[in-house]
């Protein structure tokens, strides 16, 4: 979608800091980091958000899964780091492309805000 950050971002339009990339997805530096650790992970595809996740796009979803651990790793925070993904503006979703956020780096409080 040519109107949205994230898939620019995927094609190289707009810069980003990336830390990983495969046929799948591509996990990048937030702008604005939470924690001293946050990395963003899209998917190639443009999904709108866990909640327009279809069965045909599980495989994405679990690709994406599966990758997060080594992200982490390579961060430095494997074992301590949380995993987070926005859904609507309840939830402070700002961007209409799915991500999941890797925080870590720092201790982390339960519940969210
Ligand atoms: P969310 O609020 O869950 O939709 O998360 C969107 C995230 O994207 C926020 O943490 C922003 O700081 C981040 N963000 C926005 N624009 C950029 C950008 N150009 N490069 C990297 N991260 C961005």
């Amino acid at each position: 979608m040519s109107d949205c950050l994230f898939c620019r971002i995927v094609t190289k339009e707009i810069p980003s800091s990336g830390v990983y990339e495969d046929d799948v997805c591509y996990a990048f530096r937030d702008i604005n980091p939470a924690a001293p650790v946050h990395v963003l992970v899209v998917p190639k595809k443009h999904i709108g958000s866990l909640d327009e996740v279809s069965k045909a796009d599980a495989a994405v979803v679990g690709h994406i899964m599966s990758v997060i651990p080594a992200i982490a790793a390579s961060e430095g925070v494997a074992g301590g780091y949380r995993v987070v993904s926005n859904i609507g503006p309840r939830a402070g979703q700002s961007v209409k492309h799915l991500h999941f956020h890797i925080l870590g780096g720092r201790d982390l409080s339960w519940p969210p805000g």
